[in-house]
């Protein structure tokens, strides 16, 4: 049971790449950040196979094996670790306030890195495939589709640019949109519209993943138009219909833009000092593992700095990275 009398000078929420980089960071300056994590630690990469475009690893690296490096490395330096599902906070003041249930967590500086979840199709199966034939991420799984047949489903930006991408790889690329036009800007549309490796089924929904035991064989695709079914065989789908940042927690206390982004100015800044958001819970275009740490970085040095300008607190003792009433 954590102590409710403690402040801690820095809470990181959230254990991916940006969660995990923000506390090596901060232990190595300061020491001793406190990182609450979900029920999945390692947040979206412990869902992919192999890493190939993490910088230092020539021959890729698994997704769950990379964060279990970054987890010993923030643990190397000092970072302490809790599990538990924060369901409550306050940053209206500072100290911030964290509850994990009834369990209060107090902190001087925050950094928020609880990311973004894809979103699915609600089919069942689909985060049973993952790996093996479903993918929310064409840079990730795309190279393992060379010369394989793949649907990407989903009309904006994102699925657009899955589509181009995977034409370096797949011999057909078809896009299944539910409507007879495209969200995606038109620069990248148009790159869609006009590869000749991509074929669209327009008015259209993906209704079944279809499988076997060794992955996905094909997909089952309804007309919405006339109600019509049909299977198309394939390898792989990527379902690329959108990203919901994981921010509820936050909605009425930190500026949010529509998508449920938190917005952050001048690096990692959200509208109140002292509490920083990193990685994909703030950023709607990149959503890479290397930018998301890039961001987690930029927050603990960022933290540090914030904390480093407080005015001193004469009622404060702080050491380690913990603050306790003076008696
Ligand atoms: P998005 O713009 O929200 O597009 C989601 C697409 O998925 C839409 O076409 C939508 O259909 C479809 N969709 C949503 N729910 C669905 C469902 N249940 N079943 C089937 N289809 C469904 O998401 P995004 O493409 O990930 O883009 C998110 C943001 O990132 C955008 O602001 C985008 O501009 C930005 N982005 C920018 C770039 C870039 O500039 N290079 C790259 C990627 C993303 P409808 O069209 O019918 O709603």
């Amino acid at each position: 049971m954590n102590n409710p009398d403690l402040i801690y000078e820095t809470i990181i929420l959230g254990s991916g790449p940006a969660g995990l980089t923000a506390a090596i960071y901060a232990a190595r300056s300061r020491c001793c950040p406190l990182m609450i994590h979900g029920i999945q630690p390692g947040g979206q990469l412990t869902t992919t196979t192999a890493v190939d475009n993490y910088p230092g690893f020539p021959e890729g690296i698994d997704g769950p094996e990379l964060m279990e490096n970054m987890h010993l490395q923030a643990k190397r330096f000092g970072t302490q670790f809790v599990e538990g599902v924060v369901t409550r906070v306050d940053l209206q003041e500072r100290p911030f306030r964290l509850w994990i249930g009834e369990e209060l967590y107090r902190c001087l500086s925050l950094i928020i890195t609880t990311g973004a979840s894809p979103k699915l199709l609600d089919l069942g199966n689909e985060e049973s495939l993952y790996g093996r034939g479903v993918s929310v991420c064409a840079t990730c799984d795309g190279f393992f589709y060379r010369d394989r047949e793949v649907v990407v489903v989903g009309g904006g930006d994102t699925a657009m640019e899955e589509a181009v991408f995977l034409t370096r790889f797949a011999k057909r690329v078809t896009v299944v949109h539910r409507r007879d036009s495209l969200r995606a800007t038109p620069v990248l549309a148009d790159r869609a519209l006009t590869n000749k490796a991509i074929s669209f089924k327009w008015n259209s929904a993906v209704t079944e993943i279809i499988a076997d035991t060794s992955g996905v064989t094909g997909v089952r695709i309804k007309s919405l138009k006339t109600e019509e079914e049909s299977e198309l065989a394939c390898d792989g789908v990527f379902i690329a219909i959108g990203h919901q940042p994981n921010t509820t927690l936050f909605s009425d206390q930190l500026e949010i833009d529509d998508s449920g982004y938190i917005l952050t100015k001048n690096g990692t800044e959200t509208n109140i000092p002292g509490v920083f958001a990193a990685g994909d819970v703030q950023d709607n275009q990149f959503r890479q593992a290397v930018t998301a740490a890039g961001t987690g970085c930029m927050a603990a040095i960022q933290a540090e700095r914030f904390l480093d300008d407080l005015p001193y607190d004469p009622n404060l003792s702080c050491q380690k990275g913990v603050c306790q009433p003076k008696s």
